[in-house]
């Protein structure tokens, strides 16, 4: 049978990437072929070579169209890479940016990945502010300034990730990423490519 395709979703700072290096792991030790992909990786390959930014958090600065045009081009390089196992991409179901929330899984983003399901990665807003707090110095995520603010993406993300399931057919798992517990969430997803 042919591996899965599985989108990870969730606001940044919230251990999306932290959880998929534990999913990793634990993948290799249960013999599950398992490959995973950032998203933001491609994207920021792609823009510094176009001298577009320094940074992967100023990608979601730029001007909506160049991001939309970098969105593109790194959904057809993700697509090409072949996998006799299953792919996780590491990525966003909505980027804040200056023009306002932008889908990071519109339809033609959707029609090259062929999702099986879709994984939304959550966890306390108190927990993820702390978390970026953490990380100041090497990422920088301050868009939201407040709990308040990050609620409101994280109920923008749940919806924005309910749309794009819905064309592709996926299911939407939300898995809670507690502190201390990024195994435990890992393991959560892990369980899909079972
Ligand atoms: P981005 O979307 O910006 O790439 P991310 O969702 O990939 O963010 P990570 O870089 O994985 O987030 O994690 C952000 C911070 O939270 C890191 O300092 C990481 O160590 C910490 N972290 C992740 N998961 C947990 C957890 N379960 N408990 C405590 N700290 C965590
Ligand atoms: P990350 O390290 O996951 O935060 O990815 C770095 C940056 O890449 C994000 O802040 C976004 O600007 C961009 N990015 C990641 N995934 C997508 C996507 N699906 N669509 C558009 N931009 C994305
Ligand atoms: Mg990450």
């Amino acid at each position: 049978m042919a591996g899965k395709v599985v989108v990870v979703v969730g606001v940044p700072g919230v251990g999306k990437t932290t959880v998929l290096n534990e999913a990793v792991r634990q993948a290799k030790e249960a013999g599950i072929q398992l490959a995973v992909l950032n998203f933001g990786d491609v994207m920021f390959e792609l823009a510094t070579s176009q001298g577009l930014v320094e940074d992967r958090d100023q990608i979601r600065k730029l001007r909506v169209d160049t991001q939309i045009a970098l969105q593109a081009e790194a959904a057809r390089e993700i697509a090409k890479k072949a996998t006799s196992g299953s792919i996780i991409l590491d990525t966003h179901a909505i980027i804040k940016t200056n023009e306002g929330y932008w889908p990071g899984l519109p339809e033609p983003v959707i029609r090259a990945l062929h999702p099986n399901h879709i994984v939304v990665v959550e966890a306390d807003p108190e927990a993820i502010v702390a978390r970026r707090a953490k990380d100041q110095g090497i990422r920088n995520r301050s868009d939201d300034q407040t709990v308040e603010e990050l609620r409101f993406t994280m109920d923008v993300n749940r919806q924005a990730a309910i749309s794009s399931a819905v064309l592709c057919g996926a299911s939407v798992l939300f898995v809670k990423n507690e502190e201390g517990k990024a195994g435990e969430a890992a393991s959560r997803i892990v369980s899909l490519l079972k």
